[in-house]
């Protein structure tokens, strides 16, 4: 080798292509089991339900800040049927920090208002109000399904789910014919459609009287009475979610990829549920967060800025007689989430030598934010290095990445709220292409990447 080439060898900084050599069965069949969750969860509600049901599967138990917990028991919390902790106790007291994986459930969707049922011009329809940053018009003309629950006063509940199987009908929201389009295209983009052009069509058959008004609304009324038991003054207290209908399908001649609804962040998600469920005695206690309200911002008694975390990791160094505010300072946190994938078609938007591509593994996002680095944690060169260290001694593929240009617009994740508790925290995750589109696409290289980093995260020293 030439001095150059051996000079180049040693002190340049590579990445490269992970599909060039890895050991593809076992991406293949983490991603299986990713996309069944997927199908499963196509909600916070719904992913906390599967997410319980592999955990309990696996011996998790619901945590008891009265009970003791020795070294391998493993705990969760159901946090309103909405998020959910899970833990395996370590052989160290809890003081001496915990290793925890933070991943959010809620995807972006189009959310029911309260009083959502009318009539027009002999159609019934939804009025909507959208959840989480959507390009609006991406939502029309695509089918959607209906998840969620009405909430009665009775007390009891009463679950739905319409638009996945085959014979379901499924709903949709219009839009302009192109030939009609002239004053639309006049439009600015973010105003293409408009939220209150959000309106889902629902219903068109009127109820068979000769005489009154709103038929077509009375009937659905009728079929909801008859299959849900439920009037329209219900919809008051209800949470129900418009997302898109159908189920993961690998994408590529080749199969390399997966396009669905919802991968930021159950993309994320999965990973740190199984690395959870894997983590046998571990030396820290492993700790994983699955976080609802993260598209809006985090706040709300299910989402990360509440005190949900500080408190169960408070309250399980206090079953061991420690003290929680040491355990918080201890600990170390990989906040799993997913980034911007480098996409040729659109490459104005990304500065390539920090942009994340798909298939060069789990991308670490050291710090996001918008302008100055604003609304961010920035993760220390510290916590970068250690994080470096237990990725690499356990082969973990990852690269860098940011998210785009600097100055070009910008966003958050969980992180900053877990480092505003004192723990090193750093956000690592999957680059994704089309991000909060009905059709996300990931590469299943880097989920399966992000997995065995979380993995790392749980055994690391
Ligand atoms: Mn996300
Ligand atoms: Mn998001």
């Amino acid at each position: 080798m030439s001095e150059f080439k051996e000079l180049k060898e040693k002190l340049f900084y590579k990445r490269k292509n992970g599909l060039l050599d890895c050991d593809l069965d076992a991406v293949n069949g983490f991603c299986d089991g990713y996309m069944s969750f997927l199908n499963k969860g196509k909600t916070e509600r719904l992913c906390v339900k599967e997410a319980l049901a592999i955990a309990e599967s696996r011996g998790f138990m619901e945590f008891s800040a009265d009970k003791k917990y020795s070294a391998g028991d493993k705990v969760y919390v159901n946090n309103k049927e909405k998020s959910l902790i899970l833990a395996v106790i370590g052989t160290e007291p809890v003081e001496n920090g915990t290793r925890i994986a933070a991943a959010h459930i809620d995807s972006p969707r189009i959310d029911l208002k309260p009083n959502p049922l009318y009539e027009d011009s002999e159609l019934a329809l939804f009025k909507t109000h959208y959840y989480g940053g959507i390009k609006k018009y991406q939502w029309t003309t695509v089918p959607l399904a209906l998840h969620g629950v009405f909430c009665k006063k009775d007390g009891t509940t009463v679950e739905v789910s319409i638009g996945e199987d085959l014979s379901d009908p499924v709903f949709v929201i219009t839009d302009i014919l192109p030939h009609l389009a002239q004053d639309q295209y006049k439009r600015s983009a973010g105003e293409l459609i408009r939220g209150e052009e959000l309106n889902v069509l629902v219903g068109s058959h009127p109820f068979k009287d000769d005489e009154g008004s709103e038929l077509v609304k009375l009937n659905i009324l009728k079929i909801l009475f008859e299959k849900y038991g439920i009037l329209e003054e219900d919809f008051l207290s209800a949470e129900l979610e418009c997302v898109p209908t159908g189920v993961a399908r690998d994408i590529g001649f080749d199969r390399s990829m997966i396009g669905a609804y919802g991968h930021d962040d159950r993309v994320c998600a999965y990973p740190c549920l199984m690395a959870a469920v894997e983590s046998v005695n571990p030396r820290f206690t492993s700790v994983t967060i699955l976080a609802d309200k993260e598209e809006t911002g985090s706040d709300g008694n299910t989402g990360m800025n509440s005190s949900l975390l500080e408190f169960f990791i408070e309250d399980l160094a206090a079953t061991q007689g420690g003290n929680g505010h040491k355990a918080l300072r201890n600990s170390k946190c990989l906040s799993a989430d997913v980034n911007a994938a480098f996409d040729p078609t659109f490459p104005d938007v990304m500065e390539r030598r920090n942009a994340a591509f798909l298939n060069y593994g789990a991308v670490i996002t050291k710090y996001t934010g918008s302008r100055g680095k604003g609304g961010t944690s920035d993760a220390s060169a510290e916590f970068m290095a250690w994080v470096r260290r237990i990725l690499d001694e356990n082969q973990v593929t990852w690269q860098t990445g940011e998210l785009g240009k600097v100055d070009l617009g910008g966003g958050g994740t969980v992180a900053k709220y877990i480092a505003n508790l004192g723990v090193d925290t750093v956000d690592l995750g999957v680059p994704v292409l089309s991000m909060h589109a009905p059709f996300e696409v990931v590469s299943k290289f880097d989920v399966y990447m992000t997995y065995k980093a979380v993995k790392a995260l749980f055994k690391a020293e």
